[in-house]
């Protein structure tokens, strides 16, 4: 045990009132955290005050300059000067409004949070030409002077956190917090087609979006953020059973091959929000609906009456708590016709499948069989002729019939050869195998990522991934963020071996991958890392043993991303080439997260519960 000496009683333990500035400073750390949350407040004041277009421009990706300008309702001289202290607002006046906010914004300690850590400049006219300026340079009113502009408001912040030099370390690279930035412009842009946004850094135009009205609007701006192609595609989700009442759900889903994407926004009230709850309520709808775990591109709208949500949860806004627990039934109800809306006439993931079913693309390249020792006898074997009893199975899951398979001698790592006969799948989900001593459970997905996780980190540990280089280079079309995250990244996928082309706009070109994915993988896991809005393996820029683990991180990440799915039906060959590598894994028992692959019943254990023993 450490020894720790009494504390001494001095003068500067007495208790002291903070003076205001620092008390500002202290506060902002809440709402402020980053160049994204200012962003995030000036547009939702922008959005409050009526604009119909916000312009958002960006120096050194927020760090050196973030200036929000709009054409709302702008501010009287005295407002002007009011705005910036603690606690003051137009939007609520008692603790009755609390309980029905309309607005944004409501608890009034953006403006001076932002002020007290950075220089701000705030330029207003509620008339045109009848204006005023205000600066504010760490909390404090500098100038405050009459001045001419157009109707609406420049909030104009600089030198964020240029008096918290502790809070400016915590910053990530300007490119990353350009994304976030975006990101949260983009949110407000999908919650508000009706308006146009516009997003300039450092000179070049990221983002800018016209005004999409009407009943299509919604559709429209999806369209100019991410590309018709996957506007065009949505499904409508059909009102909710509560529509009508003051409540609507709305919004759009894609089909099963929107599931890579991982775009999935949810807006309440239009605030962009991810709602653990609503979100639970989602992947039940697709587990139930779709038996799969594939979730598709989700844009949810829900509109309720303020006052049937608390949004004063959070000091960002980014929870909120519904007061009618009836709603995420509504919900359910409503994405379970929509789900069904968007699979249109493909079939369903479980449907058993007419033929043996064809090689999903997962698959391709996992039948590298020159790492299971010699050449197991099946892999010159034809295709087995697979029968079906012909009943329709109401669950919709793959029936094979029950296989004869031969005995395949498997090989573990240390080269022994143990005997393993394939039962068969179950569910879609488990590869069975009887082997010598007992049943074999295999997590499929799981042991997919296992390999694929295993064959990445080989690649990467050589000093060079062998990379291929693709003649016809798939397009990625993104949306602008994606594109910066996919930027963001590049210099750890580049080490990987992926080779990204900027084309016009949005897309981005994939001109080669590591050698050991196919190009479907690897498009697949970078559409995956582009909508990961989490920061994980952004240390990328960073040299050495960093390096190792991003790549180690990024292994396990890509790995996960690609690997086939449950509920997957998959032919014995398939079963058996899986299985395979499996064995042939340095570690085949856990995935890379750490979950089992393998479960095993004995003999012993088999005999025990059938009351043998
Ligand atoms: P809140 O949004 O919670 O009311 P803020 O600190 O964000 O608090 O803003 C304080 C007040 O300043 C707002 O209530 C509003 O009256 C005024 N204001 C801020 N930004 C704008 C703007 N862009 N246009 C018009 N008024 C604004
Ligand atoms: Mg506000």
């Amino acid at each position: 045990m450490r020894f720790h000496p009494p504390i001494q009683s001095s003068p500067v333990a007495r208790i002291h009132l903070l003076p205001d500035t620092l008390v500002s400073q202290i506060a902002a750390g809440e709402v402020v955290e980053r160049p994204a949350s200012v962003v995030k407040e000036l547009v939702e004041n922008s959005l409050d005050a009526g604009a119909r277009e916000v312009e958002v421009q960006l120096e050194a990706g927020g760090k050196a300059r973030i200036a929000v300008s709009d054409d709302g309702a702008g501010m009287g001289r005295d407002d002007a000067l009011l705005a910036f202290d603690r606690h003051a607002t137009s939007k609520i006046g008692s603790f009755a409004d609390l309980e029905r906010v309309a607005t944004l914004g409501f608890r009034g300690e953006a403006l001076c949070s932002i002020a007290a850590v950075s220089r701000v400049e705030l330029t207003t006219a509620e008339q045109p030409g009848d204006g005023h300026r205000v600066f504010i340079e760490g909390g404090r009113v500098r100038v405050a002077e009459p001045l001419s502009r157009p109707r609406g408001t420049t909030i104009d912040v600089r030198s964020l956190f240029f008096n918290v030099p502790a809070r400016r370390k915590f910053l990530k690279t300007p490119q990353t917090e350009l994304r976030r930035c975006l990101e949260v412009v983009q949110g407000y842009a999908l919650a508000r087609p009706d308006v146009r946004f516009l997003v300039i850094h450092d000179g070049r135009v990221l983002l800018d979006v016209l005004a999409a009205g009407g009943e299509d609007g919604p559709r429209e701006r999806i369209g100019q953020i991410f590309g018709r192609e996957l506007a065009d595609g949505l499904a409508d989700i059909p009102a909710g059973p509560g529509d009508g009442l003051g409540e609507r759900i709305s919004g759009f889903l894609g089909g099963p091959e929107t599931a890579s994407g991982r775009r999935q926004f949810v807006f309440v009230n239009r605030r962009l929000l991810r709602d653990r709850l609503v979100m639970a309520t989602y992947y039940r709808a697709v587990r139930e609906e779709w038996k799969s775990e594939d979730f598709p591109t989700l844009f949810l709208f829900l509109d309720v009456p303020p006052e049937e949500v608390d949004v004063n949860v959070h000091p960002q806004k980014s929870e909120v708590r519904f007061r009618d627990p009836g709603l995420l039934d509504r919900i359910h109800e409503a994405l379970r016709r929509g789900l069904d809306r968007a699979r249109g006439e493909e079939p369903a993931p479980l449907r058993t499948p007419a033929v043996e079913p064809t090689v999903p693309f997962a698959w391709q390249g996992l039948g590298d069989k020159q790492r299971v020792s010699g050449d197991p006898p099946w892999s010159r074997e034809p295709a087995p002729a697979v029968s079906f009893t012909g009943v329709p199975d109401r669950l919709a899951t793959p029936s094979y019939p029950p296989l004869d398979r031969p005995m395949v001698p498997l090989s573990g790592r240390r080269g022994e050869v143990r005997p393993f006969r394939l039962l068969g799948q179950y569910k879609g989900t488990l590869i069975l195998l009887e082997g010598p001593d007992g049943l074999y459970l295999i997590d499929q997905h799981v042991a997919h990522e296992r390999i694929l996780y295993e064959r990445l980190r080989r690649a990467m540990a050589t000093e060079r991934t062998p990379v291929q280089s693709l003649l016809t280079p798939p397009l990625l079309e993104l949306g602008p963020a994606e594109r910066l995250r996919l930027l963001e990244l590049a210099p750890s996928l580049d080490d990987c071996g992926f080779g990204l082309a900027s084309l016009s706009g949005n897309t981005l070109a994939l001109t080669a991958v590591p050698a050991v994915l196919t190009a479907a993988e690897a498009e697949r896991l970078l559409r995956a890392l582009a909508a990961d809005t989490t920061d994980e393996g952004q240390e990328g820029a960073l040299a050495g043993a960093l390096r190792r683990r991003v790549l180690d991180a990024l292994a396990a990440s890509l790995a996960c991303k690609s690997a086939v799915k449950m509920h997957h039906p998959l032919s014995p060959l398939e079963m058996e080439a899986l299985v395979s590598e499996l064995f042939a894994a340095d570690q085949p028992y856990a995935c890379p997260h750490g979950r089992p692959i393998v479960l095993q019943m004995t003999d012993a254990d088999l005999e025990r519960r059938f009351g043998r023993r």
